[in-house]
């Protein structure tokens, strides 16, 4: 074995790809990308009623969409069941793990006479030492825990973690159905697939010592781990739907960028001077893991929203423009693929007010189709006194060739000088002919993105609204 770092990700695919899940992926990402080593996908399937197909797939978009490649596998674990058996032989020729015979219901029994003593609850060690034959039937292999000593955990994140043998379980590696179980599989999958570093979430630390004394009980080397904190709510419990998305898909369909996404999360528990953008190549030459906090990270929509907002700037127009168009084309705005150059523009006129891509496709709609005028503001300003001034500048905008915003706003200002006029006279009346709303971008952008013939027929449209009052 060399001495290349060796990572991997290895979700159950049992439901939606959790952000904190995500924020595993990248880690493990990061930490081999830094240290020019490996990341391994594997999909930990065993729980055979509760995975799906979907899932994975759900699994792996969420990987693509944020560019979190992987060297190896996807590898699935109900593809490595003989594996996995081997080693269970092995451990039970070795007399390092037993068949248990106890039923749930003897096992029940027993739990609640351990309770009523006030003893842990762990088995109580009666088939440890069966005969051959003894019994037979229905049963689970048991790993035969040492029970005498310490087993020290010097976690990358958390320092050095300490456990007691003497509290740990005879742990089941098979169950009663022939499938292995968690402990078993990951310990055996790291150790074939050469993981040198373990990077997952602090709910499975507990699982850490278990797993150690199986390395250690099947002779395999015992890699280095590193417990991340969870991604909580700002109620500090776990994070989920009820706080609002916490699927990656969820933030996907939600318009946010990718950039911002990684940006964000690497964040979360780790900071470098005062900076908050980061790009990938920033957050690899400056990340650390053994940097990130351990305390529990707090998810915070509304820091997201600012990260993505900055990002929306960040990226070039084109780059928006692109990533925006199925979101246009989710509202029905463009029916076949539109003019990228006419949506850079576009883009351009949005992304300073824009917190996502839903947001920006929202604001776009006025570009696209004729909308209501918003009541409040229409009234107020499409009045008939602005009409004669309507007419005007009708009259002029039709005489202009040039419709760039930097032409337009030097030939308005000129005419409206010879006319006496303020631009502040026609700004807002304006404003909702063209947009329909009184909070838009900028006149003259505004206009050079319609262009004249719509330009034209929107100012139109609002002379005869005003005249049908
Ligand atoms: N499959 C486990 C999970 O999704 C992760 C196992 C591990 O990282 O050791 O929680």
């Amino acid at each position: 074995m060399t001495d290349q770092v060796r990572v991997r990700f290895a979700p159950s695919p049992t439901g939606f790809l959790h952000i904190g899940g995500v924020r595993t992926a990248l880690y493990n990402w990061l930490y081999a990308r830094q240290h020019g080593g490996k990341i391994i996908l594997r999909i930990e399937d065993t729980d055979l009623e509760r995975s799906t197909d979907e899932a994975v797939e759900w699994i792996l978009d969420g990987m693509r969409w944020l560019h979190l490649d992987w060297d190896d596998g996807p590898y699935r674990q109900t593809d490595r069941f003989d594996l996995y058996q081997q080693d269970i032989d092995r451990l039970i020729t070795e007399n390092k793990a037993y068949r248990c015979y106890c039923t749930p219901g003897e096992l029940e029994v027993m739990r609640k006479e351990a309770l009523a003593k006030g003893r842990p609850t762990k088995y109580n060690g009666r088939c440890r030492n069966l005969e051959d034959g003894a019994r037979d039937g229905d049963h689970t292999i048991r790993f035969k825990a040492p029970q005498t000593g310490q087993i020290v955990v010097d976690d990358m994140i958390r320092g050095s973690v300490m456990f007691d043998e003497t509290q740990m379980d005879d742990l089941i590696i098979r169950r009663s159905d022939g499938s292995p179980t968690y402990n078993l599989t990951v310990v055996v999958d790291d150790a074939l697939m050469g993981i040198t570093h373990v990077i997952r979430g602090e709910d499975h630390l507990s699982n850490t010592p278990r797993q150690i004394q199986l390395y250690e009980a099947l002779g395999y080397e015992v890699p280095r781990f590193g417990h991340m904190s969870l991604i909580l709510g700002p109620d500090r419990e776990k994070l989920s739907k009820r706080h609002g998305a916490a699927a990656v898909s969820e933030f996907m369909e939600m318009g946010y960028l990718q950039e911002a996404m990684i940006n964000y999360l690497v964040r979360l528990g780790w900071s470098h001077e005062e900076q908050e953008i980061f790009t990938v190549e920033q957050i690899l030459e400056h990340w650390s893991l053994d940097e990130q906090k351990k305390s529990a990270a707090i998810f915070d929509h509304d820091k997201l929203n600012w990260v993505n907002a900055q990002w929306m700037k960040k990226l070039p127009p084109e780059e928006i423009a692109y990533r925006l168009a199925p979101f246009l084309e989710k509202r029905e705005l463009v029916q076949k693929t539109p003019d990228r150059e006419w949506l850079t523009k576009m883009v351009l006129t949005l992304r300073e007010r824009s917190t996502t891509l839903v947001v920006m496709a929202q604001k776009a709609e006025f570009y696209f189709r004729e909308l209501e005028y918003d009541p409040e503001p229409a009234e107020k300003f499409l009045t008939a006194d602005v009409a004669p001034l309507m007419d005007k500048v009708y009259e002029f905008l039709a005489g202009q060739e040039n419709y760039s915003q930097e032409a337009l706003h030097e030939s308005i200002k000129a005419f409206l000088e010879t006319e006496g006029l303020k631009l502040k006279a026609i700004a807002q009346p304006l404003r909702i002919a063209l947009t329909y709303r009184k909070d838009s971008p900028g006149l003259f952008e505004v206009m050079e993105v319609l262009g004249k013939e719509s330009t034209l027929a929107r100012i139109d449209k609002a002379r005869k609204w005003i005249r049908d009052q």
